[in-house]
């Protein structure tokens, strides 16, 4: 390719969640399945440093990266398409923006100059998205998708820099691909195109002429339709794409695809290129639609109602479920309502539970109680971070019989500290970017359960915490039969406990749903998901009870 990077910018409009993540992840993906070097990055418009110190509910769940930044949740989707592992430069907010730029200013750097959005705001965005063409190696294309909605305050420094890149690098070097609403009017029976030509309109407003619309809608649009959409945008009819519902957010590269929509890119910037190569993807995709095998997994969190705040981990049991050939439903269970109506009312369904992370000490009693309960029962459990903290304090309290073992997180003044809070950790006060975060190897204990899964003994993976198991109880929980089947190196810290005893019992303090893959299944989540496909086979036969429970895990991205 040529030694220049080409650039395409994704903006949205009209609503929010429209799924400018997902489509910037296909057009990635199916431009890299051509043979190109791609790069996707975000660019956030809010304040904040980084969404680490945001509430799940403002935000959803914080992406955590190999070198420990906390990033937006569509890094996810660009590394669970792609393949690959991102940096925390493949995310800008305005927050690190305006701190590099008020250093700059503090310093004296800017010779006595006012310092203003245009230039030095606007330069400052440029820059970090023109750093990323060579950064940590050279690419043929970035894409940059814009958070928020076009007409926002706050995301115009970010178009006024795109804009700039539009003219500067020249239409041969640049595309804007604008994802919108075409919403279907229930009373009228038909399509309305007038939102999106008012998000065009305004787009333009500000220099920016799309040049393909993504068309968010419930079902494709007419080529009358998209002819209309057409003229009125400026945009030419072949270029404006239906961008669907579909039943899960992997078939979108195959829709687009189908209508060409890399034929196009490619065509714009002068790629002579083959077809994408989607043989891996293709019957991936089928397999999600058509699985043969159907299990419950109940998940047990704090923020049962808000499934953002549990993307990644949605996102590995689709992952795990191709793997057995299963549709993996997730029962969420509101760990508040599981301490007043009791276990067994509530799970006594499932086929595994999962306990993901958290913070905070609401809902702990319940997900106690809940591994409690499939500890004893032998149902498959996989804990997450908080998960195994609770599965530690579970064992401690009943196999142990350390009545009131619990986490310090929690409570300070404590009998048995089970759960403390790491040495590194004392005396840090910012709560920003101060956990510790990213990826630490673990040494796997040969037999284990774990070691089984990853088929090696080192492994590295992915932290997002404060507090860890405390080693003064490391001997009584051996001997009461918790395996601690991964360690750090220098054997100081334990990340993984399981049950040899029990049917696939395995907690582990890293955050293992931020590394899976469709196509290359979390091995903790492949041979969970196995497990609680073989529990459902032998310890409960095939006679599946109704439940009232919601699915979601198939509900449109
Ligand atoms: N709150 C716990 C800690 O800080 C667990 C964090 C998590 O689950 N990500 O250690």
């Amino acid at each position: 390719m040529s030694d220049k990077a080409k650039y395409i910018f994704v903006t949205g409009g009209v609503v929010s969640a429209l799924g400018k993540g997902i489509a910037s992840a296909s057009i990635g993906l199916l431009l890299q399945r051509r043979g190109l070097k791609v790069r996707n990055c975000k660019l956030d418009p809010y304040l904040n440093v980084d969404p680490g110190t945001m509430n799940p509910f403002q935000h959803g769940e914080v992406f955590v990266l190999d070198d420990g930044s906390e990033t937006d949740l569509d890094l996810g989707h660009y590394e669970r398409f792609l393949d690959q592992s991102l940096t925390k430069d493949n995310n800008v907010t305005t927050g690190q923006v305006y701190h590099t730029i008020i250093t700059r200013e503090r310093r004296g750097d800017y010779l006595g100059a006012t310092v203003q959005v245009i230039p030095h705001v606007t330069e400052e965005i440029k820059n970090r998205i023109k750093k990323l063409e060579r950064n940590p190696d050279p690419v043929d294309v970035i894409i940059a998708e814009i958070g928020g909605t076009v007409g926002d305050i706050e995301s115009l420094p970010f178009l006024e820099a795109i804009r700039q890149m539009g003219q500067e690098e020249g239409p041969e070097n640049t595309m804007f691909i604008h994802v919108t609403l075409v919403p279907h009017i229930q009373t009228a029976g038909e399509f309305k195109t007038k939102p999106t030509q008012h998000s065009v309109r305004a787009l333009r407003e500000i220099g920016i002429q799309p040049n393909m619309l993504l068309c968010r809608c419930s079902r494709p649009i007419s080529d009358a339709l998209r002819q209309k959409i057409s003229l009125f945008c400026s945009v030419p009819a072949d270029a404006v794409i239906n961008a669907e519902d579909v039943s899960t957010i992997y078939e979108v590269p195959l829709r687009f695809h189908a209508q060409q929509t890399d034929d196009l890119i490619c065509r714009r910037f002068g790629w002579q290129l083959p077809a994408p190569e989607l043989s891996e993807w293709t019957p991936m995709v089928e397999k999600i639609n058509s699985p043969r095998n159907h299990i419950k997994i109940g998940i047990c969190g704090k923020y049962v109602n808000l499934k953002d705040a549990y993307k990644s981990i949605i996102e590995a049991f689709i992952h795990a479920g191709v793997f057995s050939d299963a549709r993996v439903s997730l029962i969420w269970v509101s760990s508040e309502d599981l301490k007043h109506s009791g276990a067994d009312k509530l799970l006594h369904d499932i086929d595994g539970l999962l306990i993901p992370g958290g913070f905070g000490e609401r809902g702990v009693e319940g997900k106690i109680e809940a591994i409690r309960y499939v500890r004893e029962n032998n149902i498959p459990f996989l804990g997450i971070c908080l998960g195994m903290q609770c599965a530690v304090i579970e064992f401690a309290r009943n196999v142990c019989k350390l009545a009131d073992a619990h986490s310090f997180e929690f409570y300070r003044d404590l009998k048995h500290p089970v759960i403390h809070l790491m040495a590194d950790q004392e005396g840090v006060t910012e709560l920003g970017g101060t956990m510790r975060l990213g990826a630490y190897p673990c040494v796997l204990t040969e037999g284990s359960k774990s070691h089984e899964a990853y088929g090696q003994t080192e492994i590295s993976e992915r932290h997002r915490h404060r507090y860890e198991l405390n080693n003064a109880y490391r001997d009584m929980l051996l001997e009461n039969g918790l395996l601690l089947s991964g360690v750090s190196p220098d054997k100081r810290l334990v990340e993984i406990v399981e049950i040899p005893s029990h049917s696939w019992f395995v907690a582990a303090q890293f955050h293992p749903e931020l590394k899976s893959r469709p196509t290359r299944p979390h091995p903790l989540f492949r041979d969970f998901v196995k497990a609680a496909v073989q529990y459902q086979k032998e310890a409960k036969g095939d006679a599946r009870k109704a439940s009232a429970a919601v699915d979601l895990t198939d509900a449109p991205g």
